[in-house]
């Protein structure tokens, strides 16, 4: 019987992935390229996977397998570019989005000053700050889920920046 290796799920529809390792439909969306082994022992979250359990149909796993390969993003996010319908770094411009996101956290500067400086709408600036892209995340149907595509920013440098973003929200 092929058993999901991560989440024990029994179905004839489980691939091999890797010689006498096999993962059902939904542990294979999430699974990384490498690092396997790694994946297969990380907690489960249990409820992701039953939210992603009932709603197992093909149509939407074949939109979320595209979703998750960067294939149906028409446009790509400041910073990127796409190529061969993948997200790639666009270089120069990736180089914009770090700056933007070190200079709001180091710097004493308002969302006005800093999108004045970067040549950017306010509602531009704050858009680029919050996007998940830059971590190599993507949205699909509601949840976060890790994306094929490279980071621009390091979670570390992206999560003080919603902290510090919130603090500015919450002041009079
Ligand atoms: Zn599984």
């Amino acid at each position: 019987m092929k058993i999901c290796e991560k989440c024990g799920y029994e179905s004839e529809e489980n691939k091999e992935i890797k010689p006498g390792i096999y993962l059902c439909s939904i542990c294979r969306q999430f699974a990384p390229s490498d690092k396997i082994e790694g994946y297969i022992q990380e907690k489960i979250d249990w409820k992701l996977l039953e939210t992603f359990r009932k709603r197992e149909n093909k149509n939407l796993f074949g939109m979320q397998e595209k979703a998750k390969e960067g294939k149906i993003m028409s446009r790509a996010a400041f910073g990127y570019k796409i190529v061969n319908k993948e997200l790639v770094i666009e270089p120069t411009n990736s180089l914009i989005i770090q700056d933007i996101f070190r200079t709001f956290l180091e710097q004493n500067i308002s969302l006005n000053q800093l999108s004045k400086k970067f040549k950017f709408s306010v509602n531009g600036i704050k858009k680029i700050l919050k996007n998940f892209t830059y971590i190599g995340k993507i949205k699909f149907s509601g949840q976060i889920i890790q994306g094929k595509h490279p980071s621009i920013i390091s979670s570390e440098l992206f999560n003080k920046v919603q902290s510090k973003l919130e603090n500015l929200n919450t002041k009079p």
